[in-house]
């Protein structure tokens, strides 16, 4: 039997969603939706599940993770409810839900917390270049191991049991049964949707331009973060992974100042609504390829030396990337994304076996 949390709509509240009360089950933003399916209907069930309280049934769905957020649920809406802001708010309540430190939770809910946990870094990046008495060459040095560290801490130690926890709730808990080779039949599909967001261009809107901007920017992501990683972007003499580098920087940085832009002007129905977390997680993008930029442009004019306060800048913001966003706020939803529509593919596969 279902249990059910009559404090639910409160604690959604707390994620962003206030509206949905005003749901009277018309059915309007289902039917409007282009990525609802009859088999897999959405955003009117998560309504009434979140409406009735029923935590259980929501932790077991994958279809928060489905809508990419056009915004044209909402706008159809007569009532006003802001299905695509649940939808939105259920992501959230997800991914805090998944993360076994609870520290996602924490800061999605509390501002406060948020800002303490920035300034918390900022100081340990002081102390940091402190004791190593602001020497540059020995602070981009362990800048660099610390960089390489963190991924993998981050994946050991926050994402693979978070991934867990979530194959748990959608797969095992509700008794899906998948053959070894479902798994890997399906597997094609995880690197597709986490490269690609391809499901983005079956939106009815077509806005086709927000989804080559996505693509660009994770593209230009991913492979900063193996020049800089990998390449050691900072410390290279190859004029090919200068280039390379300046080249993604650039483009994380115009993209970003987009969305951000987009997000004041409230242009779209996706932007009307921002928490904190989809502030900081654009903002600090764009902070990490504008600074990643001018380091390298002061190293190649030969200012860094006397412009030491850069390099601080720039660590501080990857710190704060890295310790912060990456492993408890908005990036995750990259990763549960691309695992949803890994595991509703297995889900499908089974149910067709
Ligand atoms: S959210 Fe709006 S469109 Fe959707 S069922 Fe409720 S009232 Fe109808
Ligand atoms: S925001 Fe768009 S994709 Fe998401 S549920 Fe609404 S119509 Fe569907």
């Amino acid at each position: 039997m279902s249990k059910v949390n009559p404090k639910f709509a409160a604690e959604l509240s707390k994620y962003g969603s206030n509206d949905f009360h005003a749901c009277f089950n018309c059915g309007n933003c289902t039917a409007i939706c282009s990525l609802s399916t009859q088999e897999n209907s959405f955003p009117r069930e998560m309504i009434r599940y979140t409406t009735l309280g029923l935590e259980d049934e929501l932790k077991a769905s994958l279809k928060p993770w489905e809508c990419y957020y056009c915004g044209d649920c909402s706008l159809d809406c007569p009532r006003q409810a802001e299905p695509g802001e649940l939808m939105m708010s259920l992501r959230r309540w997800l991914t805090a839900k998944y993360d076994w430190t609870g520290l996602s939770g924490v800061l999605y809910r509390s501002l406060t917390a948020t800002i303490l946990a920035l300034i918390l870094v900022f100081a340990a990046n002081l102390i940091f270049a402190n004791s190593l008495a602001w020497n540059l060459k020995n602070m981009m040095h362990i800048g660099h191991i610390f960089e390489m560290s963190a991924i993998f801490m981050v994946l050991m130690v926050i994402f693979i049991p978070n991934l867990l926890r979530m194959w748990n709730f959608t797969i095992l808990k509700p008794k899906i049964k998948a053959s070894v080779r479902v798994y890997f039949n399906a597997l094609g599909d995880l690197f597709v949707h986490m490269f690609t967001q391809k499901r983005m261009k079956d939106c009815e809107t077509k806005d086709n331009f927000r989804w080559l901007e996505h693509f660009i920017l994770v593209i230009s992501y991913l492979l900063l973060l193996f020049t800089t990683v990998f390449l050691n972007w900072f410390n290279t003499e190859s004029l090919f992974v200068i280039i390379l580098g300046y080249v993604e920087s650039f483009f994380i940085f115009i993209i970003t100042v987009d969305f951000v832009s987009s997000r004041i002007k409230k242009s779209k129905a996706l932007n009307k609504f921002s928490q904190p977390s989809d502030w900081l997680f654009v903002i600090w993008l764009m902070l990490m390829g504008l600074t990643a930029f001018f380091v390298r442009l002061f190293i190649d004019t030969g200012l860094i030396d006397s412009n030491k306060w850069m390099y601080i800048v720039h660590l501080t913001i990857l710190a704060q990337w890295a310790l912060i966003i990456v492993p408890f706020g908005k990036w995750t939803h990259f990763l549960y994304r691309s695992f949803a529509m890994y595991f509703s593919k297995i889900k499908s596969l089974a149910v067709s076996h």
